[in-house]
């Protein structure tokens, strides 16, 4: 087998196009080419029927369609679906899907690891860290897409209805793959999953958020988990470059948010942290004139972390105070508690089996990952 051949998923359509030119096919392949990778899921090219037989072979000859390698995978007592990916340089991942009654999303990861180090996120003590391409960002959906077998892509009903960028990593310090990879995602002749069920989670790159809604169009989450930025500055240190009343200017002025399309705060709920009705009504008055929702999240504890979750109780009032105020803040159900399905939890869990030879500590809930 050559090895200078070259992946074609995560190539956008001019780029694929400008790759067909260079070997001398027609235009109308690209096209073609496309159909068969990303609406059938296709990736042996001697079964790309539409395709002449020359054209398969010297497709064969230069190029592969592969998705990022399953290192593990696991699957709940929920349903919960969790894949410790591999890329070709070893750096691993993990992505998971998270199956409501009739649909469902699929969390990705943007980077390997995170260069921010938020206090509360085990992803942010790993010390690796790079960018995912466009095509290890794709391959995450079409390698769950494979598991359901659910290809071509299905005009109507989808249980992979949803993507949800909650994964590993800050999308938003990872742009230019991460736009390339939703292009990808979201072209009406392939995946074709619509913008309105995408969401994308920062932790408040102020400076990106316009772009995002400008160039990509998807829902924003914001992971504000503090009312205040003496505690912001502590739990999420990217405030103290980017303080909360920047963020909110940034939320205000999203390009696409509306009453109908609200932008998602994600809030953990930290017990004795960030728990009180004090915090809940000074949430109130920051999002006044934003179109939003809350998600408060029950904190997945971490060995060795400092926070403890909220109890219900607290979390309970805390709900009431913000849908008393018109805001929707629902408690999100922990999901794959069995299979530590918590972003960063996986990839870290194996990590630490493969060093201590034992199985992980505790399991993890994940909560931050249902459909928002
Ligand atoms: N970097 C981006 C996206 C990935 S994190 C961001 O921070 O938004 C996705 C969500 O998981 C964030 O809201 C993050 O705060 C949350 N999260 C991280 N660690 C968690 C934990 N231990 N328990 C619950 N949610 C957590
Ligand atoms: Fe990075 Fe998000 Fe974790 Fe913060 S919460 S360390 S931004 S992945």
């Amino acid at each position: 087998m050559s090895d200078n051949r070259k992946n074609l998923i995560g190539l956008s359509r001019p780029e694929l196009a400008a790759e067909l030119a260079a070997i001398g096919e027609k235009p109308f392949r690209a096209k073609q080419l496309w159909h068969w990778v990303y609406y059938q899921g296709e990736s042996d090219f001697a079964k790309m029927t539409t395709l002449s037989k020359e054209s398969r072979i010297s497709l064969a000859e230069k190029f592969f369609v592969a998705r990022p390698a399953i290192a593990q995978e696991q699957t709940s007592k929920d349903r919960t679906r969790k894949w410790l990916l591999r890329f070709e340089d070893g750096n691993e991942a993990e992505a998971v899907f998270i199956p409501e009654e009739d649909r469902g999303a699929v969390c990705m990861s943007s980077q390997v690891g995170c260069t921010l180090t938020c206090s509360f996120c085990h992803t942010g003590t790993q010390k690796l860290v790079r960018n995912l391409s466009a095509g290890e960002i794709v391959g995450q959906f079409m390698l769950a897409r494979d598991s359901y077998g659910e290809w071509p892509s299905p005009a109507g009903e989808r249980l992979l209805s949803n993507i949800v960028l909650m994964g590993m990593g800050e999308p938003l310090y990872n742009f230019d793959e991460v736009a390339k990879a939703l292009h990808i995602i979201m072209d009406p002749e392939g995946i074709a999953l619509s913008k309105r069920r995408i969401t994308l989670s920062t932790s408040g790159v102020v400076p990106m958020m316009q772009r995002c809604g400008e160039e990509i169009g998807v829902n924003l989450a914001v992971s504000l988990h503090a009312a205040t930025n003496e505690l912001r500055d502590q739990l999420v240190p990217i405030n103290r470059k980017y303080p909360i009343a920047e963020l909110m200017k940034a939320c205000r002025a999203y390009p696409g948010a509306n009453n109908a399309r609200r932008i998602t705060f994600e809030y953990i709920m930290l017990k004795g942290i960030n728990d009180s009705p004090a915090d809940a009504h000074q949430l109130v008055r920051l999002v006044k004139g934003i179109p939003a929702k809350f998600n408060l999240i029950p904190y997945n504890s971490w060995p060795g972390s400092e926070f403890e979750c909220s109890t219900g109780g607290a979390m309970k009032r805390f709900a009431e105070i913000l849908n008393d105020n018109s805001l929707s803040a629902p408690i999100r159900v922990p999901r794959g508690r069995d299979i530590m399905a918590a972003c960063g939890q996986l990839k870290s869990a194996s990590m630490r089996q493969r060093k201590n030879n034992r199985p992980a500590a505790e399991p993890i809930t994940d909560a931050a990952l249902t459909i928002p």
